[in-house]
């Protein structure tokens, strides 16, 4: 019997560290693969078209939205960010797990038009731990953290849309965490009962 790849959402306040515990979480699986999303923002220094992000203009971008090539796009602090459809559709069908990892807006398109996704909220220890993050990882200008910051607090009131919380204190503990309901996930009823009731509707078809 064959299971169709779990589509997992990992999303959560710009600075809580979802990229750190997504890269250590690929670091160690190699059962998972990764979503590389698009993006109408610059390259920030070290980052590289295809492995961070596809770099695009405002212009190519709103194309993708017009085609249907997205699964599911925000504007976040006047950027474009979305999530390439084909990529993900492909690889659930091979049965591969793939992960997104998208802010919030994203994460309720995901929710409307999928909804048997799993979906995994990445929370701060605390507001002024997010702030101090956002500052330390001195990529963004102070008037851009205090925009991130305000759109951090709106973000965490939108925790009710995600079937679990994982708080990042230490990035090893998150990434054991992650996994563990990744694997729960797997064996919950309704998945697996699917995947009988498939095999059976195969079987049936096999006898007529
Ligand atoms: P950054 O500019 O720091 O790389 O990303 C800004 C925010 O956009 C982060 O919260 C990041 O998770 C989110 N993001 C990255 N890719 C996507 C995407 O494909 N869709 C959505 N909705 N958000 C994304």
């Amino acid at each position: 019997m064959i299971e169709k790849g779990l589509l997992i959402v990992l999303s959560g306040p710009s600075g809580v560290g979802k990229g750190t515990v997504r890269k250590a979480l690929f670091e160690n699986n190699v059962d998972y693969e990764y979503s590389i999303s698009m993006t109408s923002r610059s390259k920030r220094v070290g980052e590289e078209e295809g492995m961070d992000y596809f770099f695009k203009t405002k212009e190519e971008f709103e194309e993708l939205i017009e085609q249907g090539e997205l699964l599911e796009y925000a504007k976040y602090v006047d950027n474009y960010y979305g999530t390439p459809v084909k990529y993900v559709r492909e690889t659930m069908e091979k049965g591969k797990d793939i992960f997104l990892e998208i802010e919030v807006q994203g994460a309720e398109q995901v929710k409307n038009k999928m909804p048997e996704a799993l979906f995994i909220f990445l929370a701060p220890p605390s507001i002024v731990d997010l702030e101090c993050r956002l500052k330390g990882r001195g990529t963004e200008t102070e008037a851009v953290i205090q925009e991130r910051v305000e759109k951090a607090r709106k973000e965490i009131q939108m925790m009710y849309l995600y079937d679990y919380v994982v708080v990042n204190d230490e990035v090893d503990l998150a990434v054991d965490r992650i996994n563990a309901i990744i694997k729960s996930e797997h064996l919950r009823r309704e998945r697996v009962e699917m995947q009988y009731r498939r095999a059976l509707l195969e079987l049936e078809d096999d006898e007529i």
